[in-house]
């Protein structure tokens, strides 16, 4: 049985919210068929007939709201063409799911508007309309809504013809849509407004509530600029005729990738004046380039079942960085994907618990903490080891003769590799088995023998964990010589060891040259110091000198090196080190031991004060127009740990700065996030300021990011508990959970946080979204559960049995906790 066609009548009301509606499904069964099952759920059926020639014949139907499913019975049986017809009503719900409402607040204007919009990924679309809610049934759909006549209607495809009804409504048709999933469609009605830019085929437009389509320019260009590269990478044109990003205020996710419709928060696709950052603003430019990424990896091929939803977003994860460097090389978003995506996989992936990028089938799939950082990141930091090791040339031309097989169409991971073989002519189906169906991923350790080098890979694990498992492993290394020459060379290790002939000469070497492989490197001590000499005196790429430090740091959480080696390396050969990424990743890492070993505070305060200082003085605390991205975000996040650490020049600029807000003066958006965040940790009575702005409904979406994260920061109980209290009760859904997830990297929370959240675990199940309670709960558990780790195991185990769904996350925070409080015990 398969669905063919859909055709779709809603009428939703904003001041009701209700919406009623009718679906009319064409479906083709091969056998004879006497009941049908659909999705359906927080839906009124009103009634189902079955039509067959000319006749619609009522039929009786099971509606089960827990089972979603709707069955509908036909006792005599049905075979070939037939139409299903389905009146229901819903409720435009506030849960931010399904079809939903979004609110708003005009300036100067009385009382709360609101937008009717949707959210389907993965399994909602069944929330606004009785359907075959899975991927894998792809059809066109024909849809109209009835609405006020002061409304705009948006859905997937431009609107065909508009009709004036009676009582103030009108009929609004759209366009037939390509065959596509369920969880793409969109439905979107409010008093829009929007700005437009048009190519002979495609009008582009960004869609705001009244009063903000202004700020949607830089949006709007990106939107068209990456469809255009896009089309040219993958050599097919976009299908639609239009393509609207659509600016929500309340959002659960980032973006959503909606055919022709996109969906964003404000701040990833609003630039407000005055307040979006350089930084904020490059991250408005990769998620775009994301969700259109996705109009080709996703929506065009679209995964056969959840678990390939890999070849969605590790795609567009890999994509995304592509199309933003096509457009602003200037940016090296590479040099951060390694720091971003790659990092932050290699982390999560150092867990005993973690998946495949495939994910395992057999339960629902739910993109979560636990979950997302393998399908995004490690899958597009793998695609990224396969492109280079295919050469880009084969690479693109997999990818085109994939797009090309599957448009419209959708497809499974053993479907991707034949095709991607074919293609290339190259053997790829064993790297596809290491590193897409195998979790984890292996260290190499490296030591010489003579004029041997002995490599050996192993899997990389914070706790022991017996393994066996290896990977077909390219590794590019780079030799060291003698007389101050360099030489690179490129080995595959597919077996457990293999050795390498170095040149006589040879003083040192590193393996995974420039960081674009997903493993980690150990090296004897002696080869180890040779490359902290070579750092000192500025021989090394930087990317190579941010790897050394980062996997001395992990192996440090391994047990490998204690944390006296690791802060003796780094005085030793980084004091003076400036480069962007070794920088950010040491204040990232020395933050987190500052957090966990008191005893150590002193002395990691010290170096970090050294070596950001440094910094400091150099490239200044004030923002400059003609800062590099690179500058304008290192300004930033050493600014904090510099007055973390004590430094006095920078604690007398943000007192400075702190005068300046207290008069409302302008501070440089730049420098914002962490001037506000300084100002919180400096003074808890700066929380009323903070408060006063964060309950003003003119305050924007971005700014309201940045105070929410500020007061995390308080250093006083009994005003943090306070916070927590108001952000609770009072802050929109979606933002209430960033003081919480702060606080608890606040140091000085430390003895109170874990109580803090067992006396509050119902009121947060209540009042954070289920994926916020994940986040949450990692950082609760991981970070303030040292100390009470038998605690915490009763406190996660219960949960896990009343919250099934929140199993990954549980299982996440319970391993991080073991991790941290080893490494603790042990330094
Ligand atoms: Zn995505």
């Amino acid at each position: 049985m398969e669905p063919k066609h859909y055709f779709l009548h809603l009428e939703p009301d904003l001041e009701t919210f209700v919406f009623s509606g009718i679906t009319q499904i064409k479906i083709h069964s091969e056998e004879i068929i006497k009941k049908i099952v659909l999705n359906a759920k927080t839906l009124n059926i009103l009634s189902c007939k079955i039509k067959k020639g000319e006749d619609y014949v009522a039929c009786d139907f099971d509606y089960d709201d827990d089972k979603e499913e709707l069955v509908i019975k036909y006792p005599q049986g049905v075979q070939g063409d037939f139409e299903l017809k389905i009146q229901f009503k819903g409720e435009l719900n506030d849960k931010l799911l399904g079809f939903y409402r979004s609110s708003y607040v005009i300036e100067g204007q009385e009382g709360t508007k609101y937008i009717g919009t949707t959210q389907f990924e993965e399994r909602y679309a069944r929330w606004a309309f009785p359907c075959f809610d899975e991927p894998k049934y792809k059809t066109p759909f024909d849809i109209e809504y009835v609405i006020n006549e002061n409304l705009t209607g948006i859905s997937n495809t431009a609107v065909s013809e508009e009709i004036k009804l009676e009582n103030g409504k009108k009929l609004v048709k759209f366009e037939q849509t390509p065959k596509m999933c369920t969880y793409l469609l969109y439905f979107g009605i409010g008093e829009f407004e929007y700005i437009e830019s048009k190519s002979d085929t495609i009008t582009y437009r960004v869609y705001t509530t009244p009063g903000h389509a202004h700020k949607g320019e830089l949006g709007l260009e990106i939107s068209r600029k990456s469809i255009e590269i896009l089309e040219e990478l993958t050599g097919i044109p976009f299908p639609i005729s239009k393509m609207d990003n659509i600016a929500v205020k309340d959002f659960q996710f980032g973006a959503m990738e909606n055919y022709g419709a996109v969906t964003y928060r404000e701040p990833l696709i609003l630039v407000y004046p005055g307040k979006t950052s350089k930084s904020s603003k490059t991250q408005i430019v990769i998620v775009i380039c994301h969700e259109n990424a996705h109009m080709w990896f996703g929506n065009l091929v679209s995964p056969a079942d959840w678990p390939y939803v890999w070849l969605n977003e590790s795609f567009a994860s890999y994509f995304e960085r592509v199309v933003t460097d096509r457009i602003y090389p200037e940016w090296n978003i590479w040099d951060d994907f390694i720091f971003d995506s790659t990092a932050s996989a290699l982390m999560r992936d150092s867990l005993i618990n973690t998946f495949p990028i495939e994910l395992p089938g057999g339960k629902p799939i739910d993109i979560n903490s636990a979950t997302a950082p393998i399908i995004y990141d490690k899958g597009a930091s793998v695609i990224r080891v396969l492109s280079d090791y295919l050469g880009e040339e084969k690479f693109k031309l997999g990818i085109k003769s994939y797009m090309e097989k599957f448009q419209f169409d959708i497809s499974n991971t053993a479907q991707f590799w034949e095709t991607f073989e074919e293609a290339t002519g190259e053997p790829i189906t064993e790297f596809a088995k290491s590193w897409v169906h195998q979790e984890g991923y292996p260290y190499v350790t490296a030591h010489r023998e003579g004029s041997l080098l002995k490599i050996e890979q192993s899997r990389f694990t914070f706790l022991e964990h017996e393994s066996e498992t290896l990977w077909l492993l390219p590794i590019s290394y780079t030799i060291f010589l003698q007389d101050g020459t360099q030489v690179s060379e490129k080995v595959v290790l597919k077996e457990k060891s293999m050795e390498i002939t170095l040149p006589v000469n040879t003083v040192a070497y590193k393996l995974n040259a420039e960081q674009k492989g997903f493993y980690r490197v150990l090296y004897s001590d002696e080869n180890l110091e040779k490359l902290g000499s070579l750092i000192k005196e500025k021989k090394l790429h930087h990317l190579d000198v941010y790897g050394i430090q980062s996997d001395m740091y992990n192996f440090v959480l391994r047990g490998t090196y204690t944390v006296e080696q690791y802060l003796d390396y780094l005085q030793k050969y980084y004091t003076h080190e400036e480069s962007y990424l070794s920088l950010r990743d040491i204040a990232a890492g020395l933050d987190s031991l500052y957090f966990f070993l008191d005893s150590k505070r002193s002395r990691i305060a010290e170096i970090g004060k050294a070596m950001f200082d440094n910094y400091l003085e150099k490239n200044g605390l004030e923002p400059k127009e003609d800062d590099s991205l690179e500058t304008s975000r290192l300004r930033s996040s050493l600014l904090w740990s510099a007055f973390k650490y004590g430094s006095k020049m920078v604690t007398d600029f943000i007192k400075k700065k702190y005068e300046a807000f207290k008069k409302d003066e302008a501070i440089h958006p730049d420098i914002l996030s962490t001037v506000y965040r300084a100002i919180a940790a400096y003074d808890k009575k700066s929380k009323d300021l903070f408060f006063a702005k964060l309950t003003d409904p003119s305050t924007s979406g971005q700014e309201m990011l940045y105070l929410c994260q500020a007061v995390g920061e308080i250093r006083d109980e009994a005003t943090l508990k306070d916070v927590f209290d108001i952000t609770l009760e009072k802050m929109p859904k979606n933002v209430r959970y960033i003081p919480i997830a702060l606080a608890a990297r606040n140091e000085t929370t430390k003895p109170w946080m874990w109580t803090w959240y067992k006396d509050h675990a119902e009121l947060l199940k209540e009042k954070l979204t289920p994926m916020d309670l994940g986040r949450v709960l990692i950082g609760f558990a991981s970070r303030s559960g040292i100390g009470k780790e038998e605690d915490v195991g009763v406190v996660l185990e219960k949960l896990a049995t009343q919250m099934p769904e929140r199993e990954d996350d549980i299982k996440m925070a319970l391993e991080m906790l073991k991790i941290y409080s080893t490494a603790v015990y042990r330094n």
